[in-house]
């Protein structure tokens, strides 16, 4: 539901959305921002962690992100923010500050942790840093994990930033390029695969570990969070 004419938004909001507020925003770096939303709405929520939720970012757009952190005892849910700066989710994200109203749609979609594999692979981008963060921290342990986040170069600390511990590569000429590369240095046999981001990475990944890894169909989880020139997913 990217769009929607503002009157109609305006009459569904009320009935659907759960009411908070913005109780903090930190910079984690220039273009990544994570921000806390707060609400009494927000308690007693069924949620998996890999779900996503759905911001109204101006009178018209709706965008989807995905909360890093939802406690939903306290009420208290977290988004790690890319900010690309081509979009209005971008920019509705940038202005975010303390203290402004949020109305929030959600939760809802499928990607979730599969609880019965012996290890866990995640291959994603700079959108995927609150998805790793919140699926990693709903893992069983002892822990099997391994996985690549690729970022712009100089943007590497970005996962320790975001306290997501995988390995950061750096985006090469086309993206997806430096996660393949990596991928073909790193296997973790057995493992479900947890692709999201980009759409033509995810597709070309998906590809790389089922001709050249072996992977199995059903251990592949994947979702597109973007795509080039497509506006909202
Ligand atoms: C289920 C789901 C969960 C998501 N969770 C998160 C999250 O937790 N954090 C997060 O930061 N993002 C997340 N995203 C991605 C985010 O919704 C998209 O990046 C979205 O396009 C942002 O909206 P926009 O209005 O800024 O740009 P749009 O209006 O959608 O797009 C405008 C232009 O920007 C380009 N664009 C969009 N995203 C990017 C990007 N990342 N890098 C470069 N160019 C881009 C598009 O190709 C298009 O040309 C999620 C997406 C989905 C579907």
């Amino acid at each position: 539901m990217p769009e929607m004419p503002a009157v109609l938004a305006n009459t569904l909001m009320p009935w659907f959305a759960k009411p908070s507020h913005v109780s903090r925003v930190e910079t984690l770096a220039p273009g990544l921002r994570r921000v806390r939303f707060e609400g009494a709405s927000l308690r007693g929520v069924s949620y998996e962690a890999g779900q996503e939720v759905e911001f109204r970012v101006s009178p018209t757009e709706f965008r989807h992100y995905t909360p890093s952190l939802w406690d939903v005892e306290s009420g208290v849910l977290e988004v790690v923010f890319y900010l690309h700066g081509q979009g209005p989710g971008s920019a509705w994200a940038e202005a975010l500050e303390p203290g402004d109203a949020v109305d929030i749609l959600g939760p809802g979609g499928r990607l979730s942790v599969d609880a019965d594999a012996p290890a866990h692979l995640f291959l994603g981008d700079e959108t995927c840093l609150g998805l790793f963060q919140a699926m990693i921290r709903a893992l069983p342990s002892p822990l099997r994990l391994l996985g690549a986040v690729e970022v712009a170069p100089g943007a590497e600390d970005w996962l320790a930033r975001t306290g997501v511990p995988l390995t950061a590569v750096a985006r090469r000429a086309s993206r997806g390029e430096a996660l393949s590369a990596w991928l073909e240095q790193n296997v973790l046999p057995g493992a479900t695969c947890y692709l999201a981001g980009h759409a033509g990475s995810i597709v070309a990944l998906r590809k790389q570990l089922l001709e050249r890894h072996g992977c199995a169909r059903r251990s592949l989880r994947s979702k597109a969070y973007w795509a080039d020139g497509k506006r909202g997913l």
